[in-house]
């Protein structure tokens, strides 16, 4: 049985408990993961500590070359690793594979952050009485971040949050979600053959509630970045006080599908935009309203589309759908199905379970203050609704307190500049679904939904302070 260490300072340590780490297709137990305790953070946050003093003194250029080591390392190991999402997260092959590419894409916009990270240059003699002085302003790194994130996208959310931090000269204590910790431990080794020094990354698996209050509130921590569910992140808010803090949080995002849409043609990138990584997707397609028009030729196609999807083992290259994260989940989501069908809606496809699998469900007939539709699903579930009038449509999209992306296909430009200027969302997506995301596009979520952005040269400016230098050039 496989037993996993902490990162500290550069040495794998062991703990006195542990817990079992269970896959979450086939329950069997993968390893006995390392339990930290909160003495154990502290020192894992002192050592980032001390590594900073030196780790601030690297050139732009030494920071630049590790982050693109890591690049050459993880193309090499791409297929070991997907194997790591699969076992750990069920995330099927070939979802794993993209976020391997997506991950390695983010590590080498990273590396040419390091080298682009500048300051300008500030008239000073246009202010009254100045002369003879010069003012510029420069990035500075901040020290120790904690960085605590999610099982969703074990490798890529956390790169966003390591990329940023080390091409600017931060070093940083790693929570990982308990249960995708094996995805950020193998990122040790990989930072470690790379060059990173010891103690730039320290990574402390176990439970985030109970770590929480030394990851945020320690002294020395001058930044907390964190991507997860809405409920923690409020709580993380309101113990930070004034540290700088990111939030990415989780969303129900919507599409508006206009006539002008060539249906056929958007069909199947609509239906993998609901139930990619079975919709545990902070952008996945929950909610999708349809002009009337064109509401029952929609929902034909798109149930069509969605019986093609096969459910299975996360291994198997032909499954597009395996196990929810956690068996609980599907309790969760049949209440949440039947709670909608006692009220009116209507399964259109899918709703079929096993101990750990959700079908994707295509659900009509619903009601906005349904939870399948006003809450965050993070589920192989999404709704169709028909409106008549792009300001309702618009309205509809609004009524959600949770925006991160949005999507509308239409042809008709003034509508598609109507949609952007109109809908409250961190990121309108105009003719694809909301689920759309590159890693150097900022990214994060208004309302609800976050605080903060990331996308490697906003989430540079969120880890960074702006200091301000000025020198007079003469004594007069
Ligand atoms: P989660 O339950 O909020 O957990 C996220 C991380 O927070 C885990 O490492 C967790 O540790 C830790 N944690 C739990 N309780 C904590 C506390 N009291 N204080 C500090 N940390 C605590 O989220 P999840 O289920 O892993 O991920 C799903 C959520 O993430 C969804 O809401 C999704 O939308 C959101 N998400 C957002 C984005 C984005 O970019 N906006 C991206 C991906 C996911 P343990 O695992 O040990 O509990």
């Amino acid at each position: 049985m496989k037993q996993t260490k902490l990162w500290i300072n550069g040495k794998w340590e062991s703990t006195k408990e542990t817990t079992e780490l269970k896959a979450p297709y086939t329950g069997e137990v993968l390893a006995n993961v390392a339990k930290a305790t909160a003495a154990d953070v502290e020192r894992a946050i002192e050592g980032a500590h001390q590594t900073f003093q030196s780790f601030k003194k690297t050139t732009a250029y030494e920071r630049a070359e590790i982050l693109y080591k890591v690049v050459t390392i993880m193309r090499e190991r791409k297929q070991e690793l997907a194997k790591i999402l699969a076992d750990e997260a069920a995330k099927p092959i070939s979802a794993g594979i993209a976020e391997l590419d997506r991950t390695i894409a983010t590590y080498q916009f990273a590396a040419e952050a390091a080298k682009q990270s500048t300051g300008e240059t500030i008239p000073m003699d246009a202010a009254p009485g100045v002369k003879d002085r010069i003012g510029y302003t420069k990035r500075v790194p901040l020290g120790v971040v904690s960085a605590i994130t999610p099982f969703n996208f074990p490798f890529n959310l956390v790169a966003h949050k390591l990329g940023p931090a080390f091409a600017v000269g931060n070093t940083v204590v790693l929570k990982p979600a308990s249960q995708t910790p094996l995805s950020s431990l193998v990122m040790a080794e990989i930072f470690k053959e790379a060059g990173l020094p010891d103690g730039a990354l320290q990574i402390v698996t176990g439970s985030g509630g109970e770590l929480s209050e030394t990851l945020v509130t320690h002294p020395l921590v001058k930044k907390v970045t964190f991507t997860g569910s809405g409920a923690v992140g409020l709580k993380i808010k309101e113990k930070v006080g004034l540290r700088k803090i990111t939030l990415e949080l989780g969303s129900n995002a919507a599409l508006i599908v206009e006539p002008s849409t060539p249906l056929e043609k958007i069909m199947k990138r609509g239906v993998g935009g609901a139930f990619g990584f079975a919709g545990q997707v902070c952008i996945s397609l929950q909610r999708i309203y349809v002009h009337s028009s064109i509401y029952e030729k929609f929902t034909k196609l798109f149930v069509e589309e969605t019986k093609k999807l096969v459910v299975g083992d996360p291994h198997d290259e032909k499954t597009d759908v395996s196990a929810m994260i956690h068996p609980d989940e599907v309790g969760r989501i049949k209440n949440w199905i039947e709670e909608a069908k006692q009220h009116g809606a209507t399964v259109a496809a899918g709703a079929e379970f096993t101990e750990r699998t959700c079908s994707p469900t295509v659900m009509t007939n619903v009601k906005p203050d349904m939870k399948i539709v006003c809450e965050e699903t993070f589920a192989p579930i999404v709704s169709i609704v028909p409106y008549e009038t792009l300001d309702e449509a618009i309205d509809l999209v609004n009524g959600s307190e949770l925006a991160l992306n949005a999507g509308i296909y239409t042809n008709v430009l003034t509508d598609a500049m109507k949609a952007a200027e109109e809908i409250e969302a961190g990121a309108v997506i105009i003719n694809d679904i909301p689920t759309f995301r590159t890693d150097n596009m900022p990214y994060g979520g208004v309302k609800m939904s976050g605080y903060g952005k990331e996308g490697i040269k906003y989430a540079v400016e969120e880890m960074t302070d702006l200091k301000f230098i000025t020198m007079k050039l003469n004594y007069e």
